[in-house]
Order: structure tokens, then C-alpha cells, then sequence
């Protein structure tokens, strides 16, 4: 047999949640042909991975990538985390399907500029991704707030009937074209006055096409397990998947609620499809929100429009310089970014180790001064996380980003590594994998992501990427609440 690619003596972390075992793996035409003994076979290009783990390529289940994968298509702060999917549209922003009357409203203005919103139609964005042809696999959400701004006035208030009966046309036509579902970002001030009616409304759309209900909680604080039932009773009346985003506790009067905050999704998993993803850092990154600006906690700067030459430095010390109060000196900085060092660890490590969370970046790629998540998530789950502190076994770590999130988000025949899968695959060291990015230095690839195939191609070799584009387009496939019944 002839083989286009063979793997041979891997380590074998198979994303099934399941321990490594060694094989070679064979490829043909961007699928895995063969596992096991493949002695006497010849392949166009042979690999010997003795002493490497070869594992399904990593899912990143939220990420602000829309409009990165067609401008930038060789996405390397993902391809050199060993990700091979990235899923768009999250917190209720999207590109698509997005007409803009100005200046895109906060936080849709993470995607970029007005610029970069040209896509009125999902099918738009679907056809204009696979004109760009990404080096990875991209899947997406539709944003509540960016059908809020196609069709609302003013976003301070919740819709009318009207309204959200032209959301609801929007959000069909796209989970026609092949959305995964709905996102929401309720605690930002563009969603935050929408009432639960409302999404509950929009919602309705989503169970004719078994398609999932994502959100970014009305609250990450104090109120946050409100927040929780709210999705919870969204996801119920429309009769869909719940994933909550980056689920966490907030804010340092909401330290060591990690195990009510579990309790709770525990609970409502008995009787409903519920899901989480978070990011392993206790550091958040957003738009820079004045309900969360506090002396409780550091919080840093990442950009400003109005004062570039800020980036990267302390929001107490810009505040100390001008001799203005943090409010005010917030006041001045906006429209702007910032890292808030808001969460406990304990909190954050209790969340990472939960059956029900996957990983996801949450990385923002516009950033002039990201946080390091958008170059380091995955390896630091598998490196610091796993090896280093032993906080779950490598194999839970690989399907926690893999096996697990295909499922949860329907991606056929991915996340796996099995006969008849798509060869979307990484290869690194179990020994050296880390991740390099920091919050001083945060832009920086990991180590020890030896190879990442994507459908088939290599793509990253030896921590260099070598420009293949082998990305597909992943449109909905079949019902999402299928993928909610298994462990
Ligand atoms: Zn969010």
C-alpha cells in the first residue's frame, strides 16, 4: 500500500479521553488511512516520532478569529499551538452577518475596524473564508450583539417585537447557510439591556436545526450564578446545548466560588445539554469595561486608540502620571483594551479540571498587546498544567481540546484520532511542550509543537510554519445535541 504520509512509532493520545498507546498512523487523501503495524508500507514522506505524542489537532473553541482567518490566513499564534480548528463568532460578536452604520460598536470593534465588516450575509463570510484559505479549519457562531446592531438604533435598550422578528430572519438564514448557533456577550453595555425575552425569542430558531446556544455570561461577578440560570432557562425554552464562555469567578469579592459555580452546571446537566469552555490564566482580557475598573486587582492596558504610547503598561501608574482618579484616566484611555487581573487560581485550576470545560483561547488577535492566551493556552494546559502541576493526565488534557469540543460542536469525523477521520493532527514532545508567551512577552511561539497537519498537509515543521493553507470551511453538520450525550 501506497501512503501519502506515515507516522510511525507514535505515542498515540487518541482525544477520546482515553491513555496513549504506541502505532504508526497512515494518511491518504487528508484522511488517516491506517493505525497500527504499517511495517512494510512506503509512504511519499515518512516521519519517525519515537518518543513524541502524536494526538488529534487541538479545537479552539473560542476565539475572536472571524475576521484574522481571511486577512491573515496563516494564523500562526494558532498553527504553532498545535490548533487546527478555531470556532468564530463568540461573546455575541461576528463579522457576519454584519451591515454597519459607522464605527463598529464596542466590543464588536475586537474584530477590527469598520473595515474589516464586509460581509452582510453569513454566507458572505462562509464563501469569503474559503477564498482566503486559512491554514486551519474554521466553524462559526452568529453574534447576537452584531444582529442587534443590523437592526437596533440604539443598543442601551432591549428590542421590539419588529426587531427581533428581523434578528430571528438574519439568524435563520445563517443557520441555513451552516452557523454552528447563537453567541451572546450579555454583560457588555451593546447586550446588556436586551432582555431575556429577547434571546429566549431568538433562541427559538436554533432547535429546527439542532444548533447550540453559546454565551458570555450577563455576569462573571457576584450575580454570576443568576447569570448561570438565566442561559440555563435560555437554553431550555429553546430546547438546544448551552456552552457557557470562559466560565469563571470574577473579581475578588467572587474568589472561591468555583465549586458553587460547578455545583450548578453539575446540577443542570442531569436534566439539560450544558457545556463550558474556560482559558487556563487568571488574568482576563477585554475592552476596557469602567464597570470593572478597580484597585482591588492590577489592571493593564493593552491598547488605546486615543493614547497609543500607553500599551502594555499599569492603568494605576497611567493614572498616577496624569494625577487623575482610575475612573477618569479610564475615562480618557476608551475606546481601549486591557488584562484584568481578576480571578484566584484555585478557582481557575478547579474549572480547568472539570469533566464538563473545554479549552478555548479566547485569544485576540487585533491586539497590538495581547494576552499571552492568544499564543499559549494549549501547550500551557498540556505543559504546565498536566505535566508540570498533574492537575489531570496528558490524555484528559488532549481531550479536553480535541474529542471532547467535536463533540459538543458537531464536527464529524474530527477530534479523533481514528480510521476515517480528517488527519488533523499534532505531534510534539510531551517532555518540552510549554508555553513561552507571558504578559511581558506575549507574543511568542510555544515550545516543543514539533509537526501539525491540517486535512492531510503538513503545515508547521520543526516550529517553523511553511505556508501550506490546507483550511476548510466547517459548516453545521447534523444535531448538536447529540454530541451533549456523551461523556
Ligand atoms: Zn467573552
Amino acid at each position: 500500500m501506497q501512503y501519502h504520509t506515515l507516522i510511525r512509532n507514535a505515542s498515540i493520545i487518541d482525544g477520546s479521553n482515553r491513555p496513549a498507546y504506541l502505532a504508526d498512523v497512515a494518511i491518504v487523501d487528508g484522511r488517516i488511512a491506517r493505525i497500527g503495524d504499517v511495517q512494510g508500507a512506503r509512504a511519499e514522506e515518512e516521519i519517525d516520532a519515537a518518543g513524541r505524542v502524536l494526538a488529534p489537532g487541538f479545537i479552539d473553541v473560542h476565539t475572536h478569529d472571524d475576521t484574522v482567518v481571511i486577512r491573515q490566513p496563516q494564523l500562526l499564534p494558532k498553527l504553532s499551538q498545535g490548533v487546527t480548528t478555531v470556532i468564530v463568532g463568540n461573546c455575541g460578536i461576528s463579522a457576519s452577518p454584519v451591515s454597519l452604520r459607522g464605527a463598529p460598536p464596542d466590543p464588536m470593534n475586537l474584530l477590527g475596524t469598520a473595515a474589516a465588516f464586509v460581509y452582510p450575509r453569513f454566507s458572505d463570510y462562509r464563501a469569503a473564508v474559503q477564498a482566503a484559505q486559512p491554514c486551519l479549519n474554521v466553524a462559526a457562531l452568529v453574534g447576537h450583539t452584531a444582529l442587534r446592531s443590523n437592526h437596533l438604533d440604539d443598543l442601551s435598550r432591549t428590542a421590539t417585537p419588529d426587531e427581533i422578528s428581523a434578528m430571528r430572519g438574519q439568524l435563520r438564514e445563517s443557520l441555513e447557510a451552516g452557523a454552528l448557533g447563537l453567541s451572546t456577550g450579555l454583560a457588555y453595555a451593546s447586550a446588556f439591556n436586551a432582555s431575556t425575552d429577547e434571546v429566549q425569542q431568538l433562541a427559538e430558531e436554533l432547535a429546527a436545526f439542532g444548533a447550540v446556544y453559546t454565551t458570555h455570561l450577563r455576569s462573571e461577578f457576584e450575580p454570576v450564578l443568576e447569570a448561570m440560570d438565566e442561559a440555563f432557562r435560555i437554553a431550555r425554552h429553546a430546547s438546544s446545548p448551552v456552552i457557557i464562555s470562559h466560565l469563571k469567578c470574577a473579581g475578588a469579592g467572587n474568589w472561591g466560588r468555583s465549586p458553587q459555580l460547578l455545583a450548578s452546571l453539575e446540577q443542570a446537566a442531569h436534566t439539560q445539554a450544558v457545556a463550558c469552555d474556560c482559558y487556563p490564566y487568571a488574568a482576563s482580557s477585554s475592552t476596557l469595561d469602567l464597570k470593572q475598573v478597580t484597585d482591588a486587582h492590577r489592571i493593564t492596558i493593552t491598547w488605546s486608540t486615543p493614547h497609543p504610547e500607553v500599551s502594555g503598561r499599569d492603568l494605576l501608574d497611567i493614572a498616577a502620571q496624569w494625577d487623575v482618579p482610575l475612573l477618569d484616566a479610564a475615562r480618557r484611555l476608551q475606546p481601549a483594551g486591557a488584562v484584568y487581573y481578576g480571578m484566584d487560581e484555585a478557582d481557575v485550576r478547579r474549572i480547568l479540571a472539570h469533566p464538563l470545560s473545554m479549552i478555548g483561547s479566547d485569544g485576540l488577535p487585533e491586539d497590538p498587546f495581547p494576552h499571552p492566551r492568544l499564543w499559549g493556552a494549549f501547550p500551557r494546559v498540556l505543559g504546565h498544567f498536566s505535566r508540570d502541576l498533574g492537575l489531570f493526565p496528558l490524555h484528559t488534557a488532549v481531550h479536553k481540546m480535541t474529542g471532547l469540543s467535536a463533540a459538543r460542536f458537531g464536527l464529524q469525523q474530527r477530534g479523533e484520532i481514528r480510521e476515517g477521520f480528517w488527519a488533523d493532527l499534532v505531534l510534539f514532545d510531551p517532555l518540552r511542550v510549554r508555553d513561552v508567551a507571558d504578559f511581558t512577552d506575549p507574543q511568542r511561539s510555544a515550545e516543543g509543537i514539533d509537526g501539525v497537519w491540517v486535512n492531510g498537509v503538513r503545515s508547521y515543521v520543526d516550529g517553523q510554519a511553511n505556508g501550506a493553507r490546507a483550511g476548510r470551511f466547517l459548516p453545521r453538520e447534523g444535531d448538536l445535541r447529540v454530541g451533549f450525550s456523551r461523556p
